[in-house]
């Protein structure tokens, strides 16, 4: 999830205000959930990593119905029962289309991601054309993080921040403005008392944005850091175990022989509530309005978009600049699909940094309180794996149609089922 902060400190006041009174009931509403799902489309998402690991490591019977060559491959990552697992089905007769749809690079982000998998696996893959085209899903590519409910990995690190193309010419020092803010981000004591807690943390935030503006903590967090090794949006120093596995990968893929390249990486966080946004690379030329019609799709935002950024190691970005550079002549289309949580508003930005600043001090330094261990877990996980059924209903509606929008654009499947 990315903070967006584009307004005036006066809003800022206002909303803290608002926030400090009414917002925290309205929040614990819907935080605690914990029914599970038992019929529909809520069968599709599951609670925990080995769950979610089993389950994909059937699908390759499901998918044998329809393509003749289905492997399962596993990469192990650290020493635990951690791996990036990913199924391969090649295209039974010409190889015109491959669709690839990555999940988990923010590890916390996977069991949505998950439960779109289970829904291509078990409903959408009949619709395309197992003849002409190939499917690869890559379950969990920051495994540790998914497990551990964490966006970054066993390291700190945010992997869509670590997918560098030449760490030998990058500049760690890239976020200036990170080190101005960096007394908002961090601490190195724990988390004790949270009412004490939150209100010290507005009155830094509402300090540092009147001092620095709300502009600096906004790009000190877009871009991702590479100084700061526990701090938010650690991109690290090298590639990490689960993206050196990835960048093979893509080589591979890429090298395979397919003319029509379609890679989804399937995330959750940023954008409007029950709402799954396509936020493309920034390679991508249509205007926002020419996408929405061309996908068949309400919710497109292309570089032409008011509120569009670039971030620095992104994985679309780099599977795009290696097709550039190695395989030209490979139609590749890159995308992002981001299920939105909290909201795209100011209040939504405020909490999103509050949540992710204090549960990175409580994994760094600890918490004094059961309780508030608890609350801080429980509103990190939502603001990634909504428990609502109209979230999880309405994420697998949008993404269904999205995909199809995006296929049918491609000539990849007929039109709607
Ligand atoms: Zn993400």
């Amino acid at each position: 999830m990315l903070t967006y902060l584009k307004r005036g400190v006066w809003i800022l006041l206002i909303a803290l205000v608002f926030w400090l009174g009414i917002l925290p009931h309205l929040l614990l509403s819907t935080s605690s959930l914990a029914e599970v799902p038992e019929k529909g489309v809520l069968q599709h998402f599951v609670e925990d990593y080995q769950t979610s690991k089993e389950r994909f490591e059937l699908y390759p019977s499901i998918l044998k119905e329809y393509w003749d060559s289905v492997q399962l491959e596993s990469k192990p990552i650290g020493q635990q029962d951690l791996a990036v697992e990913f199924i391969e089905a090649k295209a039974n007769k010409k190889k015109e289309n491959l669709l690839i749809l990555t999940s988990g690079i923010h590890g916390i982000e996977g069991f949505t991601g998950s439960a779109m998998l289970d829904y291509v696996t078990n409903s959408f893959a009949p619709q395309l054309n197992a003849d002409n085209t190939g499917l690869v899903m890559v379950h969990a590519v920051n495994p540790w993080g998914m497990k551990h409910e964490r966006r970054f990995n066993e390291h700190n690190v945010d992997l869509n921040r670590n997918f560098i193309y030449d760490w030998d010419t990058f500049d760690t020092s890239i976020n200036k403005e990170y080190p101005k803010v960096e007394g908002l981000l961090e601490s190195n004591q724990p988390v004790g008392n949270l009412g004490v807690y939150e209100a010290s943390f507005l009155g830094s935030l509402v300090n540092n944005a009147a001092r620095e503006g709300i502009g600096t903590i906004e790009d000190a967090l877009l871009t991702g850091q590479y100084t700061n090794e526990e701090g938010v949006y650690f991109g690290g120093k090298a590639d990490e175990p689960s993206t050196a596995v990835l960048k093979q990968l893509y080589k591979k893929w890429l090298g395979s022989g397919y003319e029509q390249i379609i890679h989804i990486d399937l995330h959750t966080g940023y954008g409007p509530r029950y709402e799954m946004s396509i936020f493309s690379s920034p390679q991508e030329t249509m205007t926002e309005l020419e996408a929405e019609e061309a996908f068949q799709y309400s919710n497109v935002l292309t570089p032409a978009s008011e509120g569009f950024y670039v971030t620095k190691g992104d994985n679309t970005d780099y599977i795009n600049v290696l097709k550039e550079e190695a395989y030209p002549n490979v139609d590749l289309y890159s995308t992002t699909f981001e299920f939105g949580t909290l909201g795209d508003g100011t209040m939504a930005s405020i909490q999103s940094l509050k949540r992710t600043v204090t549960e990175n001090r409580m994994f760094h330094n600890g918490v004094t309180n059961v309780t508030a261990k608890e609350t801080i877990e429980n509103q990190y996980k939502s603001m990634f794996y909504p428990h609502e059924e109209k979230w999880r209903t309405t994420a697998i509606q949008d993404f269904q149609k999205a995909l199809t929008g995006v296929l049918h654009f491609k000539d990849i499947i007929d039109s709607e089922e």
